[in-house]
């Protein structure tokens, strides 16, 4: 059967930050080189090659977009300069956008502009929404929720997190679709085979998300020769545990915490806020750090999206801190209540985004990285419990 080439998607994919990719002339030097890729995702030049053919549908539906953690080891040993790991970023930035009903998220990644002043717009939506909830509050100490009623406070989040999760959740449901349909997978979509549901959970969410064994290269010297504190793994684990662990504050606040009460420091959901905050803070620091001195091949080539995550996270974390400073340092009331502000926007814009920006990572990849581990129970049985190659 005869395939209509369509050449529109190769430069389509240098809008998405593939840009040295048409140098490539599929030597395989990348797939062999790269230490993640095995039988069951062979990445990236594959991948590339559905680009250069202008395969969408397969590009998008690969769920070996998500296996490559850009160690940018193939980028440092391709012949031709073509920066097959950029080009895997580029794919995933793509993958996003064609799940994304919205049509948003294919904008913000192909313009660096309208990306930077579209969480702008954002984040002065939300300061704006905020403000008009004002109330008079007492000068003499800082009443936060007096300023601005944590009942509205909690509305608001819960409607923009409602709305995030729908469009999340159809993104979610295209791309299982597509995986399944497109069937690179080493068990059969709708077969009969027994399959291994408790041990991939066990490998997708304890193995590959908390222990991070994809981003650990044990054969990388240039990682080794790396103080671990400023790791690639170490600094992506502390963003990792610390956006959690403020999820899980946060949670925790919503179901115990009466609205519109404190609670002291010391208390349980308080401390790990405090925790995880520190953590966040300290991973993003760091990475913004090598991204401006480019310290590796992964951290080269920046995207506007790369720099506006963590910077959001980042300020997220500075205002959390810069409450807590307002709550026990007995700051000005103003500190407190412009803190109170822009932190909650600053919340809201990342839930907002979740779904279409670089954050969606969190969510896709441990979903492919399920698909991934599971397979059917006899083959789980010969090849041992962590079937990731790592
Ligand atoms: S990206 Fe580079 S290493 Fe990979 S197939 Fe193309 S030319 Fe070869
Ligand atoms: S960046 Fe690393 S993990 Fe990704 S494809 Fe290249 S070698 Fe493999």
């Amino acid at each position: 059967m005869s395939r209509r080439i369509d050449t529109s998607l190769l430069p389509e994919m240098v809008k998405y930050g593939a840009s040295d990719i048409d140098a490539c002339f599929n030597c395989g030097s990348c797939t062999a080189i790269c230490p993640l890729a095995d039988n069951d995702a062979i990445f990236p030049r594959r991948l590339i090659r559905y680009a250069q053919l202008g395969m969408k549908d397969r590009l998008a539906a690969s769920k070996d977009v998500w296996m490559c953690y850009y160690c940018g080891e193939c980028s440092a040993t391709c012949p031709r300069a073509a920066e097959p790991g950029e080009f895997m970023a580029a794919a995933r930035r793509f993958a996003i956008a064609q799940y994304d009903v919205t049509g948003l998220a294919k904008l913000l990644y192909k313009s660096d502009w309208f990306n930077v002043l579209f969480t702008i717009f954002l984040t002065v939506l939300f300061s704006l929404f905020m403000i008009s909830f004002e109330r008079p509050a007492p000068h003499a100490q800082l009443a936060l929720f007096t300023f601005i009623p944590e009942i509205y406070i909690r509305t608001i989040a819960l409607t923009v997190a409602g709305i995030a999760a729908l469009i999340g959740m159809v993104g979610l449901v295209r791309m299982i679709r597509g995986i399944l349909r497109e069937g690179n997978l080493s068990f059969t979509p709708g077969g009969h085979q027994r399959l291994n549901w408790p041990t991939a959970l066990w490998n997708t969410l304890v193995v590959e998300v908390l222990g991070q064994t994809r981003y650990r290269d044990d054969e990388c010297e240039e990682e080794q020769a790396t103080p671990w504190p400023v790791r690639k793994w170490f600094t992506h684990a502390t963003i990792l545990y610390g956006f959690l662990g403020l999820f899980g504050a946060t949670a925790l606040d919503f179901l115990f915490k009466p609205v519109g009460s404190y609670v002291p420091l010391y208390y349980p959901m308080r401390l790990l806020g405090t925790i995880s905050g520190i953590l966040l803070m300290y991973g993003t620091a760091a990475a913004l750090i090598k991204r401006l001195q480019k310290r590796d091949k992964a951290t080269t080539y920046s995207h506007a999206s790369d720099w506006i995550l963590l910077i959001l996270l980042w300020l997220a974390g500075l205002t959390g801190f810069g409450l807590e400073l307002a709550d026990y340092a007995l700051l000005p009331v103003t500190w407190g209540y412009t803190m109170l502000v822009i932190h909650v926007s600053l919340v809201l814009d990342l839930f907002a985004l979740l779904p279409i920006s670089k954050f969606a990572h969190i969510v896709y990849r441990a979903v492919a990285l399920f698909l991934y581990n599971l397979r059917p129970v006899e083959q789980t049985e010969e090849s041992g419990l962590a079937p990731a190659k790592v």
